[in-house]
């Protein structure tokens, strides 16, 4: 499965500890994240990841157009709801196509968790 990896700033702590908790569930998977993500995951956990340009520099959109050409299973974007975003219009893009496409999304780390046992347990 390809799995996206994105985490706004207040919520990259999460993105790690989950990604450090689920190791072996990503470990089996072909992961792609935006860059600042990415480089924090791939540092706490050794996860060969590619990386896309950060977030409000293009990545998001990056990670919307696999999305639109059906090239992403499941998304797993941590946003942060109190903050304003630069490229606000850039997560709403990539959230929209995920609606489009049918692709399995969670946007905080409890749907996240529910999604990785799943894929633990071979159920998706
Ligand atoms: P980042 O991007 O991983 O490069 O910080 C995330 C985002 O803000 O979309």
């Amino acid at each position: 499965m390809r799995i996206a990896l994105i985490a706004h700033d207040k919520k990259k702590d999460d993105m790690i500890a989950l990604a450090v908790r689920y190791r072996d569930v990503l470990a089996e998977h072909e992961l792609f994240a935006t860059g600042t993500t990415g480089t924090l995951v791939m540092g706490e956990t050794a996860l060969p990841i590619t990386r896309m340009k950060s977030g409000p520099l293009g990545g998001d959109q990056q990670i919307g157009s696999m999305i639109a050409e059906g090239k992403m299973d499941l998304v797993i974007f941590l946003r942060d709801p109190l903050t304003a975003q630069p490229h606000e219009p850039d997560v709403s893009a990539l959230l929209r196509l995920c609606d489009v496409q049918s692709i399995p999304l969670a946007t905080n780390a409890r749907s996240a968790e529910i999604m990785f046992r799943a894929l633990r347990e071979k159920a998706i």
